[in-house]
């Protein structure tokens, strides 16, 4: 099943500026226009070339296309750790042009939850410490949030690893760690980059399906994968080529 660039894919998607998610689900993610373009000396790279695109709360969605094609690039921007030289890009209707570093880092903080190839879990830290490091260093801490955090490691099949070193965990462990950090704030997206790119079949299998469970249970999820096997666990992928996108795929029946 494959989109044009040109056809009107459907199911809320709208690849068109201008036109947000359609019918009942709210809009999580939008670009308008989008270009990122890296400087090199005199040479300037066009690492994303007018992306436009949106997609709602509760879809699971993979972006997938060779390397080069500007993935990392876009998922940088979706994560708001870079920003558009061009175009807006917008969470929950917030404009990300408008908000000034300490503002972006604070959304970064609530709406976001981030998944790595490598983990990025903190060596010194136990599982429970790990999964709770996004609101460690926050002035007023939810009420509650440690229990919430125990509540995650039992929820990814860690509740009796609470102070195990991420070096006494397998990948896969270190993985579901590392998916437990990105709910603690029940985040508006979750983004993942390569999340099993580290792992056996097997283990990277099993971390799909907690991604599956995830979806079921209505959070908003965007994988970015050069894996086929991988991005067709999505719902639906989105291709780039070259910092343009080549086509929308709806994999739900
Ligand atoms: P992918 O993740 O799909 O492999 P990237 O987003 O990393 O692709 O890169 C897209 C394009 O932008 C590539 O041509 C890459 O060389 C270029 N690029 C990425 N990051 C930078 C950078 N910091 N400076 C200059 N060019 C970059
Ligand atoms: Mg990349």
């Amino acid at each position: 099943m494959s989109a044009l660039p040109d056809e009107e894919p459907s199911g809320g998607v709208s690849v068109h500026p201008g036109q947000g998610s359609a019918g009942d689900t709210e809009t999580v993610a939008q670009l308008e226009g989008v270009s990122r373009v890296y400087s090199m000396g005199a040479e300037e790279v066009h690492a994303l070339d007018d992306l436009s695109f949106s997609f709602g709360s509760g879809e699971y969605w993979a972006v997938m296309g060779s390397s080069g094609s500007g993935k990392s690039t876009l998922l940088n921007i979706l994560g708001c750790i870079d920003r558009p030289t061009r175009g807006e890009y917008r969470v929950r209707g917030q404009a990300v042009s408008e908000l000034d570093d300490d503002e972006l880092s604070e959304l970064r903080s609530k709406e976001l939850g981030f998944i790595f190839q490598s983990y990025n879990l903190i060596p010194q830290l136990n599982v429970l410490e790990n999964i709770l490091m996004p609101v460690l260093y926050q002035e007023n801490p939810e009420e509650g949030i440690e229990e919430r955090g125990r509540v995650l490691a039992e929820r990814v099949g860690l509740g009796d690893r609470l102070t195990h070193r991420p070096a006494e965990l397998s990948g896969g462990q270190q993985q579901r760690v590392a998916i437990a950090r990105s709910l603690i704030n029940d985040p508006a997206l979750i983004l993942a980059d390569e999340a099993t790119g580290n792992l056996d079949s097997k283990t990277a299998g099993e971390i799909l399906e907690l991604f599956d469970e995830l979806h079921a249970e209505g959070k908003t999820i965007l994988i970015v994968t050069h894996e086929p096997r991988v991005g067709e666990r999505a719902d639906r992928i989105l291709r780039l080529k070259d910092g343009a996108l080549e086509g929308i795929e709806d994999n739900r029946r």
